[in-house]
């Protein structure tokens, strides 16, 4: 039996988001073409010498892209929509980056998350025009990796089956497939006349629930890839959860098949004890989670892999991550800060290279003894008991509405923000002093509170109802909390790509969470002192922390979102106690949090909307209780919203409005909402009439008395004439909708 240490993929951004700068300066138009293709090579092959120093045996090429690996799919089939044919004639990476970005004349293609990770590709867009292999660049970077470091290489693709299922665009599939497919093909051939030996196709879309139908099109589709036996062998890589429809697909006519034995741990171990393993085929074996941040507890790993491979009686294996290791932070070597305690717990990318390394080692006898993860478990230990009336607020919604009616005295159609005010490059530059200690808490401070002041003259000269203090003290929703409560650390480097350039660096947590003092009161009670108007308390969610955080594993979700949501739940007491008499919990990743497969979705929201519950529950009756949610298909969505109990939702819809209005026909709701009346994504600035129009679409499904009006999203991105021009018009809207309700009422 042979084994190869290998990965799926490794992270591409570099130790200092070298990747991030690279391609922010090309697109600034601070360095020429050549320029900035050397940079991305010195990238890709210092990656390559990373892998192999860490003891891989076979790497990966195609696991790195200049912006996003369908994208990249998508352009070498000449998938281009006609919309860019300006920037066709300019260049190729000019078209690239206007598919990714927009440009003049042209929007941006789509872009949404990639399975449930916290990841965002670029959708590929079919028009019906006739697809060529344009540029096969698995090619030119698998001879580069031979070339420069002497290396075969294992070249990885999102696979024909998920490129399909997530375009858009084609009317008949098996048509579209039928243009696809020999581009594949040809792709392949081409690799595999160079010396490629494996091409790693990566099918995540197969761990999804699939019909009869689907099984029979995924088998069709590798029916015709494979017509005549390629030279080179394919492992069908799956991910994120066990392969679907197991006993059917892992007889596809490819020579290996990658499992994931983390996220997809029961079911791919059920169908391995079940149906066995093909005698011929390779295993790839996803034993260290690509996902999580924890170092794995060797010695049980070696014992799962001991008892996989007694189920499979595989050959030749590969053991591997579970998943591409692009969405874990690089090293914690490049963490100075930490303390030894935390770090000792942490495997990121470079980490989980090493357990492979170790594990593989250790059956061949020449590896150390195996230990366990460094962690002593500990019980988690929340605050306080919870009982079931802590999930209730004292009355139902409609007495609440009623004293909250009299308690406030809002106009109808109330006009809000979502939070945030632009984030000046003042602001910015105020804050990096101050983290740089050039300037003391007090300067800070103040600096804070005056621009809180000047946003406040400007919501009150604009007419808004509801004022916003802006959150000019935050950086990131969920990092300025992980600053500030118990249970979590910050790292200095360890980012993720979130997409394209983008980064963020989530917070870890690590231990019991709990709240330790007022985290938004001083800024809010700030606030609200300089204004006559109500001013709107802001905090984040706990399942929009907990999703936007790497979180301990030793004890369930569950339980660390209800920790949050105690948490919580004193910052709000806190506000209350201030007289803050509407207070936002902002919840924009409980949609996105859903489980990949239907069936796990109910245990899921139970949870999740009961840790909101937790936190929002403990109020007055008279205290109004906002929530904000955005950018996710939130069709079919009306029933966990309601169950949350928010007396006001704001939410997003520039992405689905007509969907979102024909759920509420459907399901009806009676609280308070308030649908995004403008996208805040563009610098245009929309117009009255615009948003006059999207506010009476609205009211065909809401009443008067329930609607809300606002902005999609917080504005921190926008500059400040756009946000002053765009919510002047949203103001004179809302007032427009209020005397033609006049004039319809007399
Ligand atoms: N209150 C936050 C803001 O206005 C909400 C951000 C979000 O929904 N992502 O920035
Ligand atoms: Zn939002």
């Amino acid at each position: 039996m042979k084994w190869t240490r290998t990965a799926i993929g490794y992270p591409y951004i570099g130790d200092n988001r070298e990747w991030k700068r690279c391609l922010e300066a090309f697109w600034k138009g601070d360095v020429t073409e050549d320029v900035f293709l050397q940079q991305l090579k010195d990238i890709r092959l210092g990656r390559l010498k990373r892998q192999m120093d860490l003891g891989l045996d076979y790497l990966s090429i195609g696991d790195f892209t200049m912006y996003d690996r369908m994208l990249d799919t998508a352009v070498m089939f000449g998938m281009i929509p006609s919309r860019y044919a300006a920037e066709s004639r300019e260049s190729d990476l000019s078209v690239y980056y206007a598919m990714a970005r927009g440009a003049k004349g042209a929007v941006a293609c789509e872009m949404t998350k990639w399975f449930n990770t916290n990841y965002h590709y670029i959708v590929p867009e079919y028009e019906g025009q006739k697809l060529s292999v344009t540029k096969n660049i698995l090619l030119q970077w698998f001879k580069e990796a031979r070339d420069e470091l002497g290396i075969v290489t294992k070249p990885t693709m999102i696979g024909p089956y998920t490129f399909i299922k997530l375009a858009k665009g084609f009317e008949n599939r098996e048509a579209f497939a039928a243009e696809i497919i020999p581009l594949y093909r040809q792709v392949m051939a081409e690799l595999s006349e160079e010396g490629a030996v494996w091409i790693q196709l990566e099918e995540p879309a197969l761990v999804l629930t699939l019909s009869e139908e689907e099984v029979a099109f995924v088998k069709s589709v590798y029916a015709q890839l494979i017509v005549e036996k390629p030279a080179c062998h394919i492992m069908l890589q799956t991910y994120f959860e066990g392969l679907s429809a197991y006993d059917e697909l892992v007889n596809l006519p490819v020579e290996g098949i990658g499992l994931d034995f983390v996220s997809g741990y029961q079911q791919n171990i059920a169908s391995l004890k079940q149906f066995g393993f093909p005698a011929e085929k390779v295993l790839a074996i996803g034993i260290i989670d690509g996902r999580n941040i924890w170092r794995a507890n060797l010695a049980e790993k070696a014992e799962l892999l001991n008892s996989i491979l007694d189920q499979s009686k595989a050959g030749d294996v590969w053991v591997q991550p579970s998943s591409s290791l692009q969405h874990v932070p690089i090293s914690t070597a490049l963490e100075q800060k930490m303390s030894d305690d935390i770090k000792r717990l942490l495997a990121f990318a470079d980490e989980k290279i090493t357990e492979i390394n170790q594990l593989v080692l250790s059956f061949n006898d020449i590896g150390l003894p195996l230990g366990g993860n460094g962690r002593t478990t500990q019980k988690a230990s929340s605050e306080r008991a919870v009982t079931p009336d802590d999930f209730k607020r004292p009355a139902p919604f409609p007495v609440r509405q009623e004293i909250q009616a009299r308690k406030l005295n809002l106009p109808v159609f109330p006009t809000t923000t979502i939070g945030s005010f632009p984030q000046s490059k003042e602001v910015k530059e105020t804050r990096k002093a101050w983290r740089n200690k050039e300037i003391t808490d007090e300067t800070y401070a103040a600096f804070i509170e005056r621009e809180t002041e000047r946003w406040i003259r400007i919501q009150e000269d604009l007419g808004l109802d509801v004022l916003v203090h802006g959150e000019f003290e935050r950086t990131d929703m969920v990092e300025y909390f992980g600053e500030k409560l118990a249970g979590f650390a910050l790292s200095e480097k360890a980012w993720v790509v979130s997409y394209g350039s983008r980064c963020v660096k989530p917070p870890i947590i690590h231990g019991d969470v709990s709240w330790l003092e007022p985290m938004t009161l001083k800024e809010t009670a700030a606030a609200q002192v300089m204004t006559e108007k109500p001013v709107k308390g802001m905090l984040t969610g706990p399942v929009t922390i907990l999703n936007w955080s790497f979180v301990r594993d030793d004890i369930s979700r569950e339980e660390v979102a209800y920790q949050l949501g105690l948490a919580l739940r004193r910052e709000i007491e806190c506000l209350e106690q201030a007289g803050i008499a509407i207070i936002q919990v902002d919840e924009p990743a409980l949609r996105e949090g859903l489980p990949l497969r239907k069936a796990d979705w109910e245990k899921y929201l139970r949870w999740a909307i009961r840790s909101f519950r937790l936190a929002t529950s403990g109020v007055q009756n008279e205290t109004q209780i906002h929530t904000h949610m955005c950018y996710c298909d939130f069709h079919d969505f009306v029933k966990p919203i309601e169950a949350l109990d928010v007396d006001v939702i704001s939410i997003e819809t520039s992405r689905s409005h007509g969907e979102f209005i024909h759920s509420l026909q459907k399901t009806p709701y009676e609280k308070g909402i308030g649908l995004g009346v403008y996208d805040i994504h563009s610098p245009r600035i929309p117009s009255e009439e615009e948003m006059l129009e999207i506010m009476q679409d609205s009211l065909e499904v809401l009443e008067p008395r329930q609607f809300w009006v606002n902005p999609d999203c917080g504005l921190k991105t926008r500059k400040e004439e756009e946000t002053v021009a765009s919510l002047r018009h949203m103001v004179h809207a809302a007032k427009q909708l209020r005397s033609y309700m006049k004039m319809r009422q007399f």
